[in-house]
C-alpha cells in the first residue's frame, strides 16, 4: 500500500500519525538510557557493552523529540530503558515534560522501572503528574530476585514499591514467566500484588538479543501458566484494555486483574498504536522487526522541527503489519540481536 509522504513544508503543521494499516499511532515508549542497575539474565548478558554516552540525546533532545511526537499526535508516553532511572538529571525531563500533560496534549506520563530508584523519586513522579508506574517484579523470594538480576536486592524494590504507593503512584507489576524459576510462585505473586492493590500482568519471554543462556530453558508458554493458575484461582475473561497488548482477567477470588503478554502463542499487532524510541534517537516501528530510522540527524540538522517530522511520517509510512517472533528448537538464536533494554521494554 502507498502512503504519500509529506513534502518539506515550513508552513505545514504536524500532522496525525496514521500507519498503512490504518493504526493510529498514539503511543510513544522512550528508552532514556540502554544502561541498568541489574543484569536480568533474560534481559542482557553479564559483560553487556554499553552505548558511549556521547552517542545518546541529550536531556534536551529527548524533550523535543517527545514534544515533536506529541505535537504528532501521541497521547501517551512512557519512559523506559535500561532503567530510566538511572539516568543522570531524568527528573528534569519528567519535569518538562509534564507540560504536555498541563497543556491537555498529552494524557498521561509515564515509566516503567524495576523500582530500584523509587524511594528516591516516587514523590518527584508523583508532582511531574505521573499517576501510575509498571515495576518490574518476577519473584519475591531475595535468593531468586538475586539470581534473576545478577545482583539486585529484593528488599530496596520493595522499599521503592511501598514509597511509590505512599506518594499516591498506582502501581502495577510487571513478572517474565521463567521456566523452572518463578514457575512455582506465581499464584503466591498474584495473591501479593491483588492483596496490596496492584494490578499484575505476566509476560512471555521475548526472543531479544544475545543473552549468553538458552531462550528454550526459560521459555514458559503462558497458556500452561494461565492453567496452573486456574487450578488455584476462578479466572474470568473481562473486556479491561489499556491501549497495550494485555488480555486481563478478573480474579474472582483476590477480586484483582491479571493481565497476560503473550507475544508468542498469541499475536497481539493487529491494535497496535506503538512505536518506540532509543536513547540515541533510532525510531523502532516494531519491538519485533529490525526495521528502524534516524531521528537524531534529523533532530541535530536544524532548530526547526519540519525535518523531524518528515521523517517520523516517512519512517511511520513502513509500519508493519506485525512481528514474528518464534522460539523452538530449531530457532535458538534471538529472533533479534538488540536486546530489549536497547528499544524499551
Ligand atoms: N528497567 C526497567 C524495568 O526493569 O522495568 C525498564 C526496562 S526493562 C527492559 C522492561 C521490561 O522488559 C521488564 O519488565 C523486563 O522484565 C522485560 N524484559 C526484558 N527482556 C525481556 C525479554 N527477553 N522477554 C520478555 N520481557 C523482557
Amino acid at each position: 500500500m502507498n502512503v504519500a509522504v509529506p513534502t518539506l513544508d515550513l508552513a505545514s503543521r504536524p500532522t496525525p500519525l496514521v500507519d498503512p494499516f490504518a493504526r493510529a499511532i498514539t503511543y510513544l515508549r522512550v528508552s532514556v538510557t540502554d544502561r541498568c542497575d541489574f543484569r536480568c539474565v533474560y534481559c542482557m548478558s553479564e559483560h553487556m557493552a554499553f552505548l558511549p554516552k556521547a552517542d545518546l540525546l541529550t536531556l534536551e533532545e529527548l524533550d523535543r523529540l517527545c514534544s515533536a511526537f506529541v505535537d504528532k499526535g501521541v497521547r501517551k508516553l512512557r519512559l523506559t530503558g535500561g532503567e530510566p532511572l538511572v539516568r543522570r538529571g531524568i527528573m528534569t525531563l519528567f519535569g518538562s515534560l509534564s507540560r504536555h500533560l498541563r497543556s491537555g496534549a498529552l494524557e498521561e506520563l509515564t515509566l516503567t522501572t524495576n523500582g530500584s530508584q523509587l524511594t528516591r523519586y516516587a514523590a518527584e513522579l508523583k508532582a511531574c503528574g505521573v499517576e501510575r508506574v509498571n515495576v518490574s517484579l518476577d519473584t519475591l523470594d531475595p535468593d531468586k530476585f538475586r539470581a534473576i538480576t545478577r545482583w539486585g536486592e529484593l528488599d530496596k524494590v520493595l522499599a521503592g514499591i511501598d514509597a511509590a504507593q505512599a506518594a499516591g503512584l498506582k502501581v502495577k507489576i510487571n513478572a517474565v514467566a521463567l521456566k523452572g524459576v518463578n514457575e512455582d510462585e506465581l499464584a503466591a505473586l498474584v495473591r501479593w500484588a491483588h492483596g496490596r492493590g496492584m494490578d499484575l500482568t505476566i509476560i512471555e519471554v521475548m526472543p531479544l538479543g544475545d543473552i549468553g543462556e538458552d531462550r528454550l530453558a526459560q521459555y514458559l508458554p503462558l497458556s500452561m501458566v494461565r492453567s496452573r493458575l486456574s487450578e488455584s484461582f476462578t479466572l474470568e475473561d473481562i473486556d479491561h484494555r489499556t491501549g497495550g497488548p494485555a488480555r486481563y482477567v478478573q480474579v474472582k477470588e483476590t477480586g484483582g486483574r491479571l493481565g497476560f503478554i503473550t507475544p508468542l502463542t498469541h499475536n497481539f499487532c493487529e491494535s497496535c498504536n506503538r512505536v518506540r524510541v532509543t536513547c540515541t534517537g533510532t525510531l523502532y516501528m516494531c519491538l519485533g522487526q529490525e526495521d528502524a530510522a534516524d531521528l537524531r540527524s534529523p533532530l541535530r540538522a536544524s532548530e526547526s522541527n519540519d525535518r523531524l517530522y518528515q521523517a517520523i511520517d516517512e519512517a511511520i509510512t513502513r509500519k508493519p503489519k506485525g512481528h514474528d517472533f518464534v522460539i523452538d528448537r530449531r530457532h535458538q538464536r534471538p529472533a533479534l540481536s538488540r536486546h530489549m533494554s536497547v528499544t524499551g521494554g
